[in-house]
């Protein structure tokens, strides 16, 4: 069992690494965007009650978050780890994160921060919005926004996986193969 959290600004990159990271090994990837989307486009409880949230590009309450967190780390027993994406952004949801895989007899193996400068994280993401369909992509308000939300509630989060031994930056600049490899050479050497 191994389990990575996948850290970083939004467009950082950790979508597009997640996709070859699970394959390579061999893990469920859960991204907390991507599960509140789906919920957003199938109008479900969920959805409507994330949706004035991430219509603001703020960060959706704990309690929901992790509740859903939760439900879907259910949904697979028998993994051989989690690639958690987008979760935990606050301490409350690292604290809880940790409860509940002690709880199974897990834990965080690792917290894998994709590093990459504000200015340049802005530009990748209006990019994105032109073709993702994402509104939270298209109004550099909502951006700045997100921004925001990082700095003030999940940034905290370095200090806590520091202070675990847990903490491995990465730079985030460069050919998307070559950002593999760094992340690679990281869990490698768990
Ligand atoms: P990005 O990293 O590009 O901002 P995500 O796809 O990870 O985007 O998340 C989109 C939105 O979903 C966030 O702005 C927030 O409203 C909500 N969200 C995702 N993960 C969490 C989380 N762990 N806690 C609270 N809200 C979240």
């Amino acid at each position: 069992m191994i389990n990575i959290v996948l850290f970083g600004k939004p467009g950082a990159g950790k979508g597009t690494q997640a996709e070859f990271l699970k394959e390579k090994y061999n893990l469920t990837h859960i991204s907390t965007g991507d599960v509140f989307r789906y919920n957003l486009k199938n109008n479900t409880a969920l959805g409507q009650e994330a949706k004035s949230y991430m219509d603001k590009g703020d960060l959706v309450p704990d309690e929901l978050t992790i509740k859903m967190l939760q439900d879907e780390v259910e949904k697979h027993p028998g993994t051989a780890g989690f690639l958690f994406d987008g979760f935990p952004r606050t301490t409350a949801q690292a604290d809880a994160l940790d409860a509940f895989l002690t709880s199974k007899g897990w834990q965080v193996d690792a917290t894998i921060a994709l590093e990459a400068d504000d200015e340049i994280l802005v530009a990748r993401l209006l990019e994105r919005g032109k073709t993702s369909g994402r509104p939270d992509d298209q109004d550099e308000n909502l951006i700045r926004n997100r921004y925001q939300e990082y700095n003030d509630k999940t940034a905290p989060l370095m200090d806590y996986y520091k202070s675990q031994g847990k903490f491995y930056a990465v730079n985030g600049i460069g050919e998307i193969s070559d950002i593999t490899a760094r992340i690679n050479a990281v869990i490698d050497q768990l």
